[in-house]
């Protein structure tokens, strides 16, 4: 049976995971952070997988998990997840989305060379690493030139999965564009718009504060996401893999196909308003990422559209906003 840690195993794209790793029948290891209080729900949805409290910040308890579990693949979700947030916290960003991943990579070595059997390894990487970027669309050969902390401490995390690879570590980095589910937290703008697009839908009445309107995003649906991650795993070279719709939009778009699809109508730019608070001191005015690699060599593709994808989030949004009243 095919044994895989996964780090980061509550988030959004950990979920989906588990879900289709628990679906083949794999045996599954979550690290948590032991002060997550989202652990008891994870825990109670799915009982089969086997929980690791510890702390990404620290190193040796990090490396000794991974000489205890054992994984034919590891899967690297952990760390600072939202680049708001890495504006106000950038060392920490550094250490638990930069430094852990050298953590995780020299452990996945060392079992290894001390077992005999590979260590499949996934680095999520981000989009953000290309920062302004020069190139339309941004594929694996685009400058990495990041212009957010979190964009910097990923880039890193990025560089290392290449440096391990010519150790003769299988590691796959999936350099993931935007990707959104109803499990995103409303701290990422989708979510922060379709749960608001829902409230306004049901109450007829609100105003959505937002930041950069005009920002052009790639958003995909999470769940392909995470598929094309465990086919680069599992593929037979190990490399880096953009991962993207191909196709953008901006902020206002979003926030109009959402109040459109709560009900609102032509009246939806009167239930946007721009907040300076939200607004970034750097922000990338476009990405979009071309996949064609991931489509030659992995055979993915994505299926939910941007309509689609708004579609369900906004749907999701509405009968919680329902459920409530
Ligand atoms: P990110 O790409 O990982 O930072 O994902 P986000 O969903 O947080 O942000 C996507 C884009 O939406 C960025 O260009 C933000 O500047 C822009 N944006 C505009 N208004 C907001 C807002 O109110 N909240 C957030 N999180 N992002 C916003």
């Amino acid at each position: 049976m095919r044994r895989v840690l996964v780090t980061g195993i509550t988030g959004q794209d950990g979920g989906y995971l588990v879900e289709q790793l628990l679906a083949e029948g794999c045996e599954v290891h979550g690290f948590v952070h032991d002060k997550d209080a989202t652990v008891p729900d994870f825990a109670a949805a799915y009982p089969s997988v086997v929980l690791h409290p510890g702390d990404l910040a620290d190193s040796a308890g990090l490396a000794a998990l991974v000489q205890e579990v054992e994984p034919d693949e590891l899967y690297n979700f952990a760390g600072i997840s939202s680049v708001a947030f890495s504006w106000e916290h950038p060392v920490l960003t550094a250490e638990l989305s930069g430094v852990a991943v050298a953590v995780l990579l020299q452990a996945a070595l060392e079992l290894q060379e001390r077992t005999g059997r590979p260590v499949r390894c996934v680095q999520a990487s981000s989009a953000e690493m290309f920062g302004e970027a020069e190139v339309v669309p941004q594929d694996e050969r685009t400058a990495i030139r990041p212009v957010s902390p979190y964009g910097a401490a990923k880039a890193y995390a990025h560089h290392m999965a290449g440096v391990y690879r010519g150790r003769g570590l299988h590691v796959a980095s999936c350099i993931l564009f935007n990707h959104e589910s109803p499990r995103r937290p409303t701290t990422f703008v989708t979510r922060k718009i379709t749960a608001a697009a829902a409230r306004i839908g049901v109450e007829g009445s609100g105003v959505i504060r937002l930041g950069n309107l005009d920002a052009k995003r790639d958003w995909g649906w999470a769940p392909d996401y995470v598929a094309a991650m465990v086919l680069a795993a599992r593929h037979t070279r190990p490399d880096d893999f953009v991962v993207a719709s191909g196709t953008a939009h901006t902020v206002a778009q979003f926030a109009e196909a959402a109040l459109r699809r709560a009900g609102v109508g032509d009246t939806w730019h009167e239930h946007v308003e721009v907040d300076p608070a939200f607004l970034r001191p750097q922000d990338a005015p476009l990405m979009v990422g071309d996949a064609s690699k991931a489509h030659r060599e992995l055979g993915w593709a994505p299926t939910v559209s941007f309509d689609e994808l708004v579609g369900r989030m906004v749907d999701a949004d509405l009968a919680l906003v329902r459920a409530e009243a």
